[in-house]
């Protein structure tokens, strides 16, 4: 039946950045689409894992500004379900600047959470799906600076531009082994991320005025993106980035 295509009943994931936001959003339909899930953070998930149950939820913290945690985090993953079918790489970061004065320093803390841990932890868990010859459902999150260019944001557009062409890339490589890989481009969403735009009332209300839906998201409107990827429902879907914006791209 169509709605057991969608069930994660025995699957086990990882999502990265599951301590507040949208990684918390996805973290929660996972869960209650039937996985059992492994957050990864720079803080402890101690909330996400109240919402979700410890027999459900469980969590590590590590700095995915270097690459140095990937194995810790798959080994973690493998020795708590014996398998991994999910990563979710959500954790990310931006850093406002004009681009005439943008440092050094922004450019790579941006880059390297953003794009450089994200492939290396993507080829981490392909080559976990393909040792368990399981395939496996890899979902990274874009962003709408993933098809325009936003302002003051060179990093942050850079490495979300580029999750976006990764994410063909991997597809194209990774279908052969059963390994979906795809995107969700979240319009404007109410979370830490977009706190310092919110504040500012301008740009706040330039935004709002801007989405048709004519509210800013939560990271319940990821919920459906997230476990339609994430599950059998999405299996002739690959490398494609959807946005879930409020039809801010139909704009
Ligand atoms: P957020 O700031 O609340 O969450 C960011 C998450 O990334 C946190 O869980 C944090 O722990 C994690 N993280 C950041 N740096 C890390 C590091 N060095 N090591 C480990 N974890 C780290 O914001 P959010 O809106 O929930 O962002 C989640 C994702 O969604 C990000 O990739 C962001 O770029 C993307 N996004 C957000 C919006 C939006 O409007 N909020 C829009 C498009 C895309």
């Amino acid at each position: 039946m169509i709605l057991d295509m969608f069930s994660l009943s025995g699957k086990t994931a990882i999502v990265t950045g599951s301590d507040t936001g949208l990684g918390q959003g996805i973290s929660k339909a996972l869960v209650e689409a039937g996985a059992k899930v492994l957050g990864v953070s720079r803080s402890a998930s101690t909330a996400t894992q109240e919402m979700l149950g410890k027999e459900n939820f469980s969590y590590i913290t590590a700095d995915l500004s270097s690459i140095e945690p990937v194995d810790t985090i798959i080994n973690t993953a493998l020795e708590k379900f014996g398998r991994l079918d999910i990563l979710v790489n959500n954790a990310g970061i931006i850093k406002r600047e004009d681009s005439i004065d943008f440092s050094v320093e922004n450019w790579d803390l941006v880059m390297n959470v953003n794009l450089r841990t994200l492939f290396f932890l993507s080829q981490a868990a392909a080559r976990q799906f393909v040792k368990q010859n399981s395939g496996g459902k890899i979902i990274s999150v874009a962003s709408m600076l993933s098809y325009q260019g936003g302002i003051r944001v060179p990093s942050y557009t850079a490495s979300k531009s580029a999750v976006k062409g990764l994410t063909m890339t991997l597809a194209n490589e990774w279908a052969k082994y059963g390994i979906n890989v795809n995107a969700i481009a979240p319009g404007y969403m109410a979370t830490n991320n977009t706190a310092a735009l919110r504040a500012d009332a301008d740009r706040s209300e330039a935004i709002l005025e801007r989405i048709p839906a004519g509210r800013w998201g939560t990271p319940h409107d990821l919920m459906g993106a997230a476990v339609f990827l994430a599950s059998s429902a999405s299996d002739y879907v690959n490398g494609f980035t959807l946005a879930v914006d409020g039809g801010w791209l139909a704009r």
